[in-house]
Parts: C-alpha cells; sequence; structure tokens
C-alpha cells in the first residue's frame, strides 16, 4: 500500500493525541480537516465536502474553513458541546526546509472557552471536575477560566447529592478519572448532558503551584490539581488571572436539590429554558454584567446565616430609602466595564487598546463611586465603600500611555500617546518632520513651475511623487524631474531628494509601529502584576451591584423588609413573584400564610386551575428571595430560616419531562422524604397523580403521615383526592385549606383566595366548560356525575369492596358470559357501551367509575330477572 504524504504523517501523528476533538489544520489561510473529522464536521457545520490526495490509493475527505472566519465555526462545534483544537504552523513557511512544523496551540473545549464572542455576559461558564475517594465521598471543584474564579465542595451524602449539586451551576463540561465507574460516568452524561473529559493526573507541578496553598485538605488538593492540570493541557498559556480556590462548605446554605431548582424556575422556565419568566428575571436589575453573574450566584446559593442575611438586608434597606442617590449610583455603575473578565483576557494576552481604554474609564469612577457610597448613614454600605480601592498608579499608566480612541489592532500604530516614550517620539518627530517638509516642497514646487495643480501624492507602490497635468508638462523644467508613471490626464514624476525624504519617513513610521506594538505588551505585562486587584475590585463592585437591584426590585414592585424568628412563619398578603409581573397591574390575588410547629402541614384543596400550586410556589420563593437578601413580595413577613427546601409536581403538571413516570415521582418523594429536617420546606403539589386511584391516595396519605409523624418540616401539601381531608381529624398538626371558587350561574368563579377548611367540590367539570369542551359532552358529563354521586351515597361500602379490579373484572366477564344466550335490549346497550370506551383516553378513576356504572347497570338487571 502506498505511504501517505509526509504532511499527512504529520497530521495523523498530531490527530492521534487529539481524538476526541476536531483537529483544526492550518495550511495557508485555512484550516482543514480530514477523514472522519472532515464527513462530521461538514455535516455539523454545513459546510462542502471535498478531497485530497494524500499518498494512498484514495483520496481523503477533506472540508476546512477560511481562518479569518473560523471562530464562528469554532463556536458553533464548541456549542455543540465539541472539542477543537487548533493546529499552527509554528515556523514561516518560506524558510522551513520540508513540511512546515506545526503544533496545536489551544484545545477549546465547552468549559474553557474565552472568546468573548463565545461567552454570555450574564452567565458563568464553568468547567467543573469531579473526583470520587474509596470511603464514597466526592470532591466538586468549578472553575470559571474567563473569571478565573474556582469554587470547590466536598460531598459525602452519595452520588445523588453530586448531581444535585451539580445540576445547580451553570457547567459546560466536566473533568473525571478514567476510573469513576462507568455507570457513573454515563449518569453525568444523561443527567447534566455536558461533555465529559478525563485527565488522570492529580499531582501539580505546574508554574500555579500557589494556587493550592490555602488548601489542607489532600482530596481537595488532587481534585483542584485535576482540573488545574486539565486547563494547562487545554490552552498551553499563561493563566496568570486564576484565583485561590474558595472552599464552600455546602451546609452553610439553603440547599435546594434539582427538582426544586427546576420545578421552581429560578434561574430559567421549565418549558422554554429561558431565562424570561424566571425569578432571576424579575429580580434582575443590575447594571454590569458582573453584578449579573453575581445575583445568579446568590441565588442558587441562599443562606443560612442570619447574620449574613441581615447585613445584606440592613444595606438593601439603606439603598432602598435614597432613591436619588442610589439612581446616581446606577449611572456611575453602568459605566463600569466587565473588570472579572477583562481581567482574565489581560492575562491571556489578548486585550487590546479599547479594553485598556475602557478599563482606565471604569477605574476613574471608582472615586465617585466610593464618594457616593460614604454618604449613606448605614453600616453595612459604607464598609463596601472602604473595600473599592482606586488604583490611582495605574490609572496615571494608562492615562499617560495611551490615546483616548485606539483602533482595535494593535499592529498597526497610533496606540500611544506623545510623550510617553521618548524613542517613539523621535521616530514621530522624524515622520512628522518629514511629511512637514514634503507639504513645503508642494508649495515650492508650484510657486516655481507656476503650475496651481501640481500636487505631492502617496501610494503603496510608488511612494511619494509629483504629479502634473498633461496640459501643465510644458511648464516643467527639462532633466530636473523622473518620470514615474503615466496616467490618462496626467504625469507622476519623482526627484532623488523626495525619495530621500521618502526613506526617512517610512522608516519612521515602520519603527514607530513596532515600537509601539512593543510598548503596548508592556503595558499590558505591567497591568497583570494588578489582576488581583482588579478582580477584588470587581468583585465588590458586583456586590453593590446586586444590592442596589434587589432594593430598585423592591421599590420598583412593592416589596417589604422581611424579619426572621425562631418558631412561627406568618406572611400577610403575600404574592408570586413572577406571576405577578405577568398580569395586570392589581390583579394578583394575595394571600396569608401562617406554619408553626401546631400548624405544620397545610393540606391544599381546590378546583383545577384555581391557585394551588402558585400558592405552594409563593412561599418557596418568598424564603428563598429572603435568605438570599431582597425585600419580598408581601405586606409583612416574618420567616424562618429554612435548611432545604423540596418539590415534588405530580405526573400531572410535570411539564418538564413529559415521559415522567409514577417511578420519578416516587423517588422524587423519597429524596425529600430522607433529606427533610423540622427545619426544611417541602411542597408536594398532587403527589399520586401518577397511578390508580386507591394506590396514589393510599401512597400521599401515607406520605403526609410520615411527615407528621416523623420529619415535622413545614409541608405544603395540595391534592385533588377529597378523601384526604379527613387527616384534619387524626394529624393534629396538619390543617386543611382550599383555594375558594364560586359558582355563578353554572360558570366557576375563581377567586384565588385562600380560606379555612376542605373544598366542597372539585370543579372538574366547570373547568372543562371553560376550556369549551362541547356543551352535549359536558352535559353528558354533568349527567354521569350526577349518577356517580348517587351510587357513591347509597353504596360507598360497595365501591370498597370492589376496588380489587382483578375480582371486579372477573366478576363483570362472568355476567356477560352467563347471560350471552339471552341478550336482552338492556344487556346489548350495556355491551354498546362497553366497546366504545376508549380507554386510553380516560384517567384511573375516570376508567375505574366508567366500569362501576356498568357493572352496577349489569347488576340492576339480573336481580329484576
Ligand atoms: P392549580 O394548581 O390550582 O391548578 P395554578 O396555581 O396552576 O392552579 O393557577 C392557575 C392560574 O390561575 C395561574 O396561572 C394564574 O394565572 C391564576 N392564579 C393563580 N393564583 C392566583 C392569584 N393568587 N391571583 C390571581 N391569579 C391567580
Ligand atoms: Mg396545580
Amino acid at each position: 500500500m502506498a505511504k501517505y504524504t509526509p504532511m499527512m504523517e504529520q497530521y495523523l501523528t498530531i490527530k492521534a493525541d487529539y481524538k476526541d476533538a476536531f483537529l483544526f489544520f492550518r495550511l495557508g489561510d485555512f484550516y482543514e480537516m480530514f477523514f472522519d473529522d472532515a464527513i462530521n464536521a461538514s455535516r455539523e457545520l454545513e459546510i462542502t465536502l471535498t478531497k485530497r490526495e494524500g499518498g494512498q490509493d484514495d483520496p481523503i475527505p477533506m472540508c476546512g474553513v477560511p481562518y479569518h472566519s473560523a471562530a464562528n465555526y469554532i463556536k458553533t462545534l464548541v456549542e455543540k458541546g465539541y472539542k477543537v483544537a487548533i493546529c499552527e504552523q509554528v515556523e514561516n513557511p518560506k524558510t522551513a526546509k520540508g513540511v512546515v512544523k506545526r503544533e496545536v496551540v489551544q484545545l477549546i473545549t465547552p468549559g474553557t472557552v474565552m472568546e468573548s464572542a463565545m461567552l454570555s455576559e450574564r452567565n458563568n461558564n464553568y468547567i467543573a471536575s469531579l473526583s470520587h475517594f474509596k470511603d464514597g465521598s466526592f470532591v466538586v471543584v468549578y472553575c470559571d477560566l474567563s473569571t478565573g474564579e474556582s469554587r470547590i465542595a466536598q460531598i459525602t451524602l452519595g452520588f445523588d447529592a453530586v448531581i444535585h449539586e451539580l445540576y445547580n451551576q451553570p457547567i459546560k463540561e466536566i473533568v473525571v478519572s478514567s476510573n469513576l465507574p462507568e455507570s457513573l460516568q454515563k449518569q453525568l452524561m444523561d443527567k447534566l448532558q455536558i461533555t465529559l473529559s478525563y485527565q488522570d493526573e492529580v499531582t501539580f507541578n505546574g508554574e500555579y503551584r500557589d494556587l493550592c496553598e490555602n488548601l489542607n485538605d489532600e482530596r481537595l488538593i488532587k481534585s483542584f490539581s485535576r482540573l488545574l492540570n486539565y486547563v494547562q493541557y487545554t490552552q498551553k498559556r499563561s493563566l496568570d488571572h486564576l484565583k485561590q480556590a474558595e472552599i464552600i462548605e455546602l451546609d452553610h446554605y439553603l440547599s435546594l436539590d434539582m427538582y426544586s431548582k427546576r420545578n421552581l424556575e429560578l434561574t430559567e422556565t421549565i418549558l422554554r429554558k429561558g431565562r424570561h419568566g424566571s425569578l432571576l428575571w424579575v429580580l434582575d436589575k443590575t447594571v454590569t454584567a458582573m453584578g449579573s453573574r453575581m445575583l445568579k450566584k446568590w441565588l442558587e446559593r441562599p443562606l443560612l446565616d442570619q447574620v449574613q442575611i441581615n447585613n445584606r438586608l440592613e444595606a438593601v434597606e439603606g439603598f432602598y430609602q435614597a432613591f436619588l442617590e442610589r439612581d446616581t449610583l446606577r449611572e456611575s455603575l453602568k459605566s463600569v466595564y466587565d473588570l472579572e473578565r477583562l481581567a482574565g483576557r489581560i492575562a491571556f494576552g489578548n486585550v487590546n487598546a479599547r479594553d485598556l481604554i475602557q478599563l482606565k474609564k471604569s477605574l476613574k469612577r471608582i472615586p465617585e463611586i466610593k464618594e457616593l457610597l460614604l454618604q449613606f448613614d448605614h453600616k453595612q454600605i459604607r464598609d463596601l465603600a472602604s473595600l473599592l480601592v482606586y488604583p490611582e498608579e495605574l490609572v496615571d499608566t494608562l492615562e499617560a500611555s495611551i490615546i483616548e480612541d485606539p483602533p482595535i489592532s494593535i499592529k498597526e500604530g497610533s496606540i500611544i500617546k506623545d510623550g510617553f516614550d521618548k524613542q517613539l517620539d523621535v521616530y514621530r518627530d522624524a515622520s512628522r518632520n518629514g511629511k512637514k517638509w514634503i507639504a513645503e516642497l508642494e508649495q515650492k514646487e508650484k510657486q516655481e513651475t507656476n503650475i496651481k495643480s501640481l500636487k505631492i501624492g502617496y501610494n503603496r507602490v510608488f511612494g511619494y511623487y509629483i504629479e502634473v497635468t498633461k496640459a501643465n508638462l510644458h511648464l516643467l523644467p527639462e532633466g530636473k524631474y523622473e518620470r514615474k508613471q503615466t496616467l490618462t490626464n496626467a504625469e507622476r514624476f519623482i526627484t532623488p531628494e523626495l525619495k530621500e525624504k521618502e526613506q526617512l519617513i517610512l522608516e519612521a513610521e515602520e519603527k514607530s509601529v513596532e515600537l509601539e506594538y512593543n510598548l503596548f505588551t508592556e503595558i499590558r505585562e505591567q497591568i497583570k502584576d494588578q489582576i488581583p486587584r482588579l478582580q477584588y475590585l470587581a468583585d465588590t463592585i458586583s456586590n453593590i451591584d446586586v444590592l442596589q437591584a434587589f432594593a430598585t426590585v423592591s421599590e420598583a414592585n412593592n416589596y417589604k423588609r422581611p424579619t426572621f424568628v425562631e418558631k412561627k412563619l406568618e406572611i400577610k398578603n403575600g404574592r408570586h413573584p413572577v406571576i405577578e409581573q405577568v398580569m395586570d397591574d392589581g390583579t394578583f390575588v394575595p394571600n396569608d400564610i401562617t406554619l408553626d410547629d401546631d400548624k405544620s402541614i397545610l393540606l391544599i384543596t381546590g378546583p383545577n386551575m384555581s391557585g394551588k400550586s402558585t400558592y405552594m410556589r409563593q412561599l418557596a420563593l418568598i424564603a428563598i428571595m429572603g435568605q438570599i437578601g431582597c425585600f419580598v413580595p408581601c405586606e409583612e413577613a416574618e420567616l424562618i430560616v429554612f435548611d432545604q427546601i423540596f418539590t415534588r409536581i405530580g405526573a400531572a403538571d410535570d411539564l418538564v419531562s413529559g415521559q415522567s413516570t409514577f417511578m420519578v415521582e416516587m423517588l422524587e418523594a423519597n429524596h425529600a422524604i430522607s433529606h427533610a429536617t423540622e427545619r426544611s420546606l417541602i411542597l408536594l403539589d398532587e403527589i399520586g397523580r401518577g397511578t390508580s386511584t386507591y394506590d396514589g391516595m393510599a401512597l400521599a396519605q401515607a406520605i403526609v403521615e410520615h411527615i407528621h409523624h416523623h420529619i415535622h418540616a413545614k409541608t405544603l401539601f395540595s391534592t385533588h383526592y377529597h378523601e384526604l381531608t379527613a387527616l384534619e381529624g387524626d394529624l393534629p398538626r396538619l390543617k386543611n385549606v382550599h383555594v375558594r371558587a364560586e359558582e355563578y350561574e353554572g360558570n366557576v368563579v375563581f377567586l384565588h383566595q385562600i380560606k379555612e377548611g376542605a373544598a366542597d367540590k372539585s370543579y372538574g367539570i366547570h373547568v372543562a366548560k371553560l376550556a369549551n369542551l362541547p356543551d352535549n359532552l359536558i352535559n353528558r358529563a354533568s349527567i354521569i356525575l350526577k349518577q356517580l354521586e348517587s351510587n357513591d351515597a347509597t353504596d360507598s361500602k360497595q365501591i370498597e369492596v370492589e376496588s380489587d379490579q382483578l375480582s371486579f373484572f372477573s366478576e363483570s366477564v362472568a355476567v356477560t358470559k352467563e347471560n350471552t344466550n339471552s341478550v336482552s335490549e338492556h344487556d346489548e346497550e350495556i355491551v354498546q357501551q362497553l366497546k366504545q370506551i376508549d380507554l386510553f383516553e380516560m384517567t384511573p378513576i375516570e376508567a375505574m367509575n366508567e366500569l362501576h356504572r356498568l357493572q352496577k347497570k349489569a347488576k340492576q338487571k339480573l336481580s329484576l330477572k
């Protein structure tokens, strides 16, 4: 078999090291891909697949993207979860002998993108690593490469807890050990849908060793090292902006499992997966991108410590009360650029002069922001002010060096100010003087030749020239000028002295451009030393921004400052922060709630669409808002600090998975029951809907009883099983409430008001009517309902006996068989009705009821015989 060409050999050698990535192989002005990479890339990127001779008999599949527009293609691939290895020519092709040397200079992966075009301003982009240890514990590390922050947490509650923890963070990629059990790897991919990468080296010898200095636990060091090693492997360049990892003690924060975070739509909605309609959407009145990212982090980890919570609330109160000052502050903050990501780009060496001007402008705002904050009476706000340190020297350097309106490119000059560097000034003088000399020469020549239209111009090919129109040529003296170029209407000439000056000017310009570039990189290096200070500033500014945002949203939406108490939760006229925003002003009906040790479970009944789910979620959202330090939507709130919040939304409302089975429902209920404490909040919304009536009801009841007897968590439990309302008699801490609905001229009117006691009926048919089901169908349903209700009243006993479904069926079958010979009109009708039943269109309870009715009808006939 023929051999591959040397270049293809080179390609294959490099590709062998990057099997799980698309290898972008630089060939002149293109990045080319070959073999399977080419086939897959042409599909994913919708570009043409071609072929190339590679030495073998068969041509090699190939596709490519132009170098200058590669960023967009890379972005597309990375957003789809792929990795891209950028392979450049690392020697000058003109001087290279044989095949040009090539190397991978960066591996771009979903978790390690740095290019601002690929990042979303208001979201962090995390890469995580997961390490497992023999005793069953895990360590998770998060790192946002664009901002340099890392967090590290130990998880001792098993792999389930790991999934819940990871789910709560915006992770794009996770780095694991290649011997993490496959079943666990699969769970990571299935449940979190992120890119999985491997790194087995867990000792860290790189130049950033001191990043691990604050970690004294071997496991934390290993886990962090795993991540750092992977990052170094992919980035292959400076990572000076990386900060030490912040250790997160998970039990210092309110724990929200993944179901709750999703169900409560804290940062994105279930259906559209967008920010719009989430709690974050309502609360995000930050004016900087850094603040917005910080707010999201707060929302993902509400606090437990009352002192910390009150500190935030106090600052919010300060901002709340001072509208004018807050408004001024917001204006100032608006002009603060994304210092956090800028610091990252400085470390990476990809800032340009414009970025530095933005940096300078942002920093110049610091004194006035500080001044403003110091005017407040609130200690918490003044404390923030004292954290803002103005980096005067840095600003002075930038002020002295970079011109105000520099070009994007840092390789074409016009970046550095006059007076900053002596040598640069000399070059610039030379070039300016030369140009002045040329301008003077033009005047002189005009006068001497008496040609008014004579002019001196410049182009890249001929340099400086003297141009004279053809009509005036006769006025030129002989022999003085050398002809260089002929145009239709004019001739262009040069003179030796003109060429001499030209040489000087061009040389000066070339040198000054080069010098400017060097000066710029020096300044950039100098700023690198300031990265930690910039990051600290960024952090403080983000804090201030979130707190002012809380004040702003609280004022706009009329939220009240909550107080925290030990025992009795009491909210007056609470509202759902998101739903009230999407409804017309004033149409949302507020409701009270109290919960304490004597009344810890509320059993909520009421028709569909009356507001049960809303009422339940409203409580969880208010609790979370309070614990992140924001005011809350109500008239008055005394809250207790919850340690965990659990939510389970019954199958009927389970929009998320659609395929959600009863099993999932039970798993989630189990998750709540096995982790909740008496300080937790549990929301069980219509649990037990996913199975047959009696199973569901029995389980629902047993779950409530279990929570009541053993867990004592504060619990809201909505149900459509009216039978459960009887529990109030047996369980002393359970109270019935219902959402009021009224019948008005045969139609149901929802009042959305929570009242004590159980609902009187379920109004299902009324709701069906609202949904515009055909009138005759509605009438038929009403008749069936009446029949069922009268049957229920006469022999509810019988249902219990017949609830054994097997005997129920066999009995019915027996009855039909017995009577096959003497099918009366009556029996025929029953058989017809049986045939018409569309079992797949019915809920279990409907099917049960229908069967019960038919059987009853059949039996009546028999007993008459
Ligand atoms: P349920 O869970 O009882 O079926 P939901 O809580 O899903 O009902 O509420 C259904 C709809 O009723 C909501 O989407 C909202 O439009 C409206 N609603 C619920 N609660 C209120 C309220 N307190 N005030 C005004 N409208 C409400
Ligand atoms: Mg509901």
